[in-house]
């Protein structure tokens, strides 16, 4: 699996081109349980890469579950299980030679609530991920990273002058933001968010719109949100899921935003995005 099995990354070398044809990732029939439960059935989802998906719908029908899936999370619950399969540039994520870390790596993860390491610095912070992963680098290529993914993140203007001082005593957007960079320099090639501007103020919420709208030139991002102006602004496409009734989740629709948004093919679909439930 070379793709994924490379030793060690130095910055730059994973740079993507935008034209790339493949898709960047790709769910196939997956269905997941937590014990006897099953909550997600035969979703099957292209994530074109260079692209924003949003992942939409009610509470509870499974998305979370879904962004854990694509980045081999989902196994860290010992109840989990899982049925399908997940291709990274037509490779398997849960190929059986494939590292976890190294699934991991590329494919990055920021969630909810802002989760600096609090006992780091800010530059500690954004190259935790080369120490987990395993990536070692000189110090002046390490400074090159923490300056280019903070600016990346939107971050650098902020706290050029403070990079020593701890990443808990920042604002939770400038936390998030540093959950990003933190996450981009390890150059994954997708980004998953799962609510990233949900705990955060409209300022930060745009800040990071902003930032989104250039990483989509380095990498796939997949995003749940709850928020429908938030999904029209940023995603290309959508997929709407839904869980009815204890049901496992579904997709219902999956297409353009501009279509789910403004002409979708399910009165469901119609429904949520009008905010109707
Ligand atoms: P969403 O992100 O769309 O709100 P989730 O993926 O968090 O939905 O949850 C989907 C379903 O799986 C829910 O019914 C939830 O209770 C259940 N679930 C999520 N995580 C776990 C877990 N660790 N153990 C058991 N059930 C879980
Ligand atoms: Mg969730």
């Amino acid at each position: 699996v070379p793709l994924l099995g490379a030793a060690s990354i130095r910055p730059g070398e994973l740079e993507i081109s935008v034209d790339r044809p493949a898709a960047a990732l790709e769910a196939r029939s997956v269905s997941a349980w937590f014990g006897d439960r099953k909550v997600l059935d035969r979703i099957d989802l292209v994530m074109q890469p260079n692209r924003v998906t949003a992942l939409i719908g009610p509470s509870g029908c499974g998305k979370s579950t879904f962004l854990r899936i694509l980045n081999r999370m989902h196994e860290l619950v010992p109840s989990a299980a899982l049925a399908g399969e997940v291709l990274f540039d037509g490779i398997d994520v849960y190929d059986p030679e494939l590292r976890v870390t190294d699934a991991r790596k590329h494919i990055g993860m920021v969630f909810q609530k802002p989760n600096p390491f609090p006992a780091m610095s800010i530059s500690e912070n954004v190259l935790a991920g080369l120490a987990l992963t395993g990536i070692k680098a000189k110090k002046s290529v390490k400074d090159d990273l923490v300056e280019e993914c903070l600016t990346k993140a939107g971050l650098w203007n902020e706290v050029k002058d403070r990079l020593r001082q701890p990443g808990a005593g920042l604002s939770g957007g400038q936390q998030q933001r540093l959950c990003i960079a933190r996450s981009l320099a390890v150059k994954p090639k997708v980004l998953l968010m799962d609510e990233p501007c949900s705990a955060l103020d409209p300022t930060s919420t745009r800040v990071i719109e902003e930032t989104m709208a250039e990483l989509q030139r380095e990498v796939t991002i997949v995003i749940v949100t709850h928020n429908m102006q938030q999904a029209q602004r940023v995603s290309d496409h959508c997929a709407f899921f839904l869980a009815s009734a204890g049901t496992p989740g579904v997709i219902v629709e999956a297409g353009p935003t501009s279509k789910l948004f403004g002409n979708p093919e399910d009165q469901r679909t119609a429904d949520y995005v009008q905010g109707r439930f």
